[in-house]
C-alpha cells in the first residue's frame, strides 16, 4: 500500500465527506462541491426563526457507519432518537396506525393486525399463515413488494436525529476532515493524463479550474457520475444513466401553537400512493424531536412531503400551489390547523434514486466497470443504500479503496 500524494473527491454531500474523512491523514484531499455549501441533501434552513432540516432529518441506517462516524467527528453528544410514537398510515378516509409488532411497516405480530382496518379478515388470515408457507428461496432479485407477496420480509433499521439538525453533519465531518473544500466548483469533466493521474476540470464562479491528481473519488448522484465516467466507460455510464430518480418537494409549515384551531399528535404519517393523494408522508417534527419543541416552544413546525417517481407535473407547480395543496390534504387527514405562519418549500430535483428490480446486479455491473479504471472509486446514494448510513458506508469504502491502489 503506498501513501497517495493526491486525491480529489468530487461531490461534497454526505458520501464525499465520509471518504475525505477516511483518507485524512493519508492524502492530500481537495473536495469540489458545485453548490455554495457541502452537505448535499443534509441542509438546514429557518422557519418562522426555527432551524429544521430541508432534506435528511435523520440518520437512518442498517449498520454503525453513520453513528460512528458522527460521534467522531464530534456529534456524538449530539446524537438522539426520535419520540416513541406508533407509525400512522393515512389510508381509506383515516388515520390508522400499524398494529406494534412490526419492523419497517412489515407486521411480526398478525393478530395485531385484526380491526385495524388496513387489511380484511382474508388480508389478517394470509399473514397469519405466512410462518406456515414453505419457504421461498430469494434466488433473483426482485421488488420488495413482489416478494412480500408471498412473504413478509424483515429489515432492521435504525433512525438517529442530531441536536440542531442533521444539516449540521457534513459540516462536522468537512472540519475534522482537513480536506480542502471548494465549494461553487463544478467538475465538468475528467481526464486521465500523464500515464496514471488524473485531470479534472471545473467550473467557478471565477472561470476554469484544473487540477489534477493521483486519485479521484466521484461521489455524486448517479446521472453527473454518469457524464464524468462517459469518455472512459461506456459501460459504467450506461449503468448509472439508466438509474431513475424521484424528484420531490419538502413543504415545511410553522403554526403559533396560540393561534392554532389544532394540533397533531404523534409523529407524522405516511400516504400509500393507492389513494391517490398529493402527499406521500409528513413528519410532525416539534413532536418527533424533542430538541426542536424545546428550542421552539411556541412554534409547531411540520413538514410534508411530495412528489413520487413519475409526478412531475405534480412539482412543476409554484410553491404556493404545493403549500395550499399539503395544508388541504393536512386538514382532510389530521384536522383543521388553521393557516400556519410560514411555510418554505425545498425542491429536491432528481433527489431520490430510486432502486428498482435488477439495481443490485446493475450496481455490480457498474462497479466491475469502473474498478477497470485505476485510481477512481464510486460513492453516493445511488448504489448500496439511499439511507444517511448507507451513504456514509458506501463513502469510507471508497476512500478504503484508494488507499488500496497501488
Ligand atoms: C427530501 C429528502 C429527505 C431524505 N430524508 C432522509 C432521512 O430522513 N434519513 C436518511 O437517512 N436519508 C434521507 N434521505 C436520503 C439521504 O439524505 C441521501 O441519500 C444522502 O444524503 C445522499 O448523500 P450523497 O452524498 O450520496 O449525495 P448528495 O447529498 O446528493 O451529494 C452530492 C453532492 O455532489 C454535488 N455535485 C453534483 N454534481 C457535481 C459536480 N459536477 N461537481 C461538483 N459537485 C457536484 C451536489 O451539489 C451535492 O452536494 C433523504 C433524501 C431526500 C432528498
Amino acid at each position: 500500500m503506498r501513501t497517495m500524494r493526491s486525491v480529489i473527491v468530487i461531490g461534497g454531500g454526505i458520501s464525499g465527506l465520509a471518504a475525505a474523512w477516511q483518507l485524512r491523514g493519508r492524502a492530500d484531499v481537495t473536495v469540489l462541491e458545485s453548490s455554495t455549501r457541502v452537505g448535499g441533501k443534509l441542509r438546514t434552513g429557518t422557519i418562522a426563526g426555527v432551524t429544521v432540516d430541508e432534506g435528511a432529518e435523520s440518520l437512518m441506517s442498517l449498520g454503525p457507519e453513520a453513528v460512528e462516524l458522527a460521534a467522531a467527528v464530534g456529534l456524538g453528544d449530539s446524537l438522539c432518537a426520535p419520540a416513541q410514537a406508533p407509525t400512522v398510515i393515512w389510508t381509506d378516509g383515516a388515520l390508522r396506525p400499524l398494529p406494534p409488532g412490526h419492523v419497517r411497516g412489515v407486521p411480526t405480530d398478525p393478530s395485531a393486525l385484526t380491526g385495524t382496518g388496513l387489511l380484511s379478515l382474508e388480508g389478517v388470515a394470509r399473514v397469519a399463515a405466512e410462518e406456515t408457507l414453505p419457504a421461498t428461496p430469494l434466488t433473483e432479485d426482485c421488488s420488495v413488494g413482489a416478494y412480500l407477496g408471498t412473504r413478509i420480509g424483515q429489515e432492521a433499521v435504525a433512525v438517529h436525529g442530531v441536536v440542531g439538525g442533521t444539516g449540521r453533519f457534513p459540516a462536522a465531518v468537512a472540519d475534522a476532515s482537513g480536506a480542502r473544500i471548494l465549494t461553487g466548483t463544478t467538475a465538468r469533466s475528467l481526464q486521465r493524463v500523464a500515464g496514471d493521474r488524473w485531470r479534472v476540470r471545473a467550473m467557478t464562479g471565477d472561470g476554469v479550474l484544473t487540477m489534477e491528481a493521483d486519485a479521484v473519488v466521484l461521489a455524486l448522484p448517479a446521472f453527473a457520475a454518469a457524464e464524468l465516467l462517459r469518455p472512459h466507460s461506456p459501460m459504467a455510464e450506461a449503468g448509472l444513466s439508466s438509474i431513475p430518480h424521484a424528484s420531490t418537494a419538502v413543504i415545511t409549515l410553522a403554526f403559533s401553537r396560540a393561534r392554532a384551531h389544532f394540533l397533531p399528535t404523534g409523529n407524522g404519517f405516511l400516504v400509500p400512493p393507492v389513494d391517490g393523494h398529493t402527499l406521500k408522508a409528513a413528519s410532525f417534527l416539534s413532536n418527533k424531536w424533542s430538541w426542536l419543541h424545546d428550542r421552539a416552544p411556541e412554534t409547531f413546525v411540520l413538514r410534508a412531503s411530495i412528489g413520487r417517481i413519475g409526478e412531475d407535473e405534480l412539482l412543476s407547480r409554484p410553491d404556493r400551489h404545493l403549500v395550499r395543496s399539503a395544508v388541504a390534504e393536512l386538514h382532510r387527514a389530521v384536522g383543521p390547523m388553521g393557516e400556519p405562519l410560514a411555510s418554505r418549500v425545498t425542491r429536491w430535483d432528481r433527489g431520490l434514486p430510486q432502486y428498482g428490480v435488477g439495481h443490485r446486479e446493475r450496481v455490480a455491473r457498474i462497479r466491475e466497470a469502473a474498478d477497470e479504471l485505476p485510481r477512481l472509486a464510486l460513492c453516493g446514494a445511488a448504489y448500496e443504500g439511499v439511507g444517511v448510513g448507507a451513504c456514509v458506508a458506501t463513502g469510507l469504502a471508497a476512500g478504503r479503496q484508494i488507499l488500496s491502489q497501488p
